[in-house]
């Protein structure tokens, strides 16, 4: 049975710093290998944490495009995707099997898997993890503004996004669930690979379908603001007519699609530079190969 290595990325924006204390206070209290599995710990981008601020020259977690990754190694960000591919990728000096990069929201979306793309073997770590704890999965695609994501450059991986909790503020009560997440995952993929648990035939996820932006003057201002009905429904379903946003005047926007959508990220203050202010998801139902995904841990 080959070690696998599980690199595990915290402050990959860096005023997400709880993820960053979790890790730490994990690596002191727990052994590197155990049950065959290794992990690997970094700080995505450890300029940015330490001035807290989301990045420096550009989004590190938009960064890692194969095309962009080649050039411009003036951009910081840049630079960083460059190094932890080199240094930990799959074909890296120090090569990791699966990435899992841990990410806080300000968004009330509880603690939910995040995937890109729909690649089998994240869907067996997405299963794994659903099954221990319940997560709700929010898989993103489709998306051609949003590219060039961390996990993507690996050949598993997976974000954990918590929330909500204010940029660079600890609470302990967010950096105990990425403890309790990271402390489990070496478990159950040791569990599934002795065929100690059987995972569901079917996976609930939410694709992603598109995402709005607030309605904004000419000028580019934001004129109306989330509807109060709105904040914190993450997960929510909403159909058409019920309240998106408010203005000054008190004049209600509604949802005008055909269809039931649930809404993720309402309010991301992170999101508001890339003129997001909530995604919109579909509820779906995958299925999962029990036996492939043995195979992909064993
Ligand atoms: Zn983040």
């Amino acid at each position: 049975m080959s070690l696998k290595k599980i690199l595990i990325v915290s402050g990959t924006h860096g005023n997400e710093i709880n993820p960053v204390w979790a890790v730490n206070q994990f690596s002191k209290q727990k052994n590197t290998i155990d049950k065959n599995i290794e992990y690997k710990y970094i700080i995505g981008n450890p300029l940015a944490f330490e001035r807290g601020s989301r990045y420096i020259d550009n989004d590190l977690n938009r960064s890692f495009n194969a095309t962009k990754c080649n050039r411009d190694n003036s951009i910081y960000e840049i630079k960083r995707a460059n190094f932890l591919i080199e240094k930990f990728g799959f074909n890296g000096i120090d090569p990791c099997d699966i990435a899992i990069d841990l990410h806080t929201t300000t968004a009330n979306m509880g603690t939910s898997i995040v995937m890109y793309g729909r690649r089998v073997k994240d869907f067996c770590l997405a299963a794994l993890l659903q099954h221990k704890f319940g997560l709700p999965i929010y898989l993103h695609e489709k998306d051609l503004k949003q590219t060039g994501f961390l996990v993507e450059a690996w050949p598993c991986g997976l974000v954990i996004e918590i929330g909500s909790v204010a940029q660079n503020f600890y609470d302990p009560k967010i950096i105990n669930r990425f403890l309790i997440i990271i402390g489990s995952l070496r478990d159950e993929i040791n569990k599934l690979k002795n065929k100690q648990i059987k995972l569901p035939k079917d996976l609930v996820i939410y694709a992603h379908q598109g995402s709005i932006d607030y309605p904004r003057e000419k000028n580019g201002n934001i004129n109306a603001l989330i509807h109060p009905e709105r904040m914190n429904q993450d997960w929510r379903p909403i159909k058409k007519g019920d309240p998106l946003f408010v203005d000054m005047e008190g004049n209600t926007k509604p949802y005008t699609g055909e269809d039931t959508i649930w809404p993720v990220f309402i309010g991301e203050v992170a999101y508001k530079e890339k003129n997001i202010a909530m995604s919109f998801t579909k509820k779906e139902l995958v299925s999962v190969s029990d036996y492939v995904c043995e195979e992909f841990f064993t």
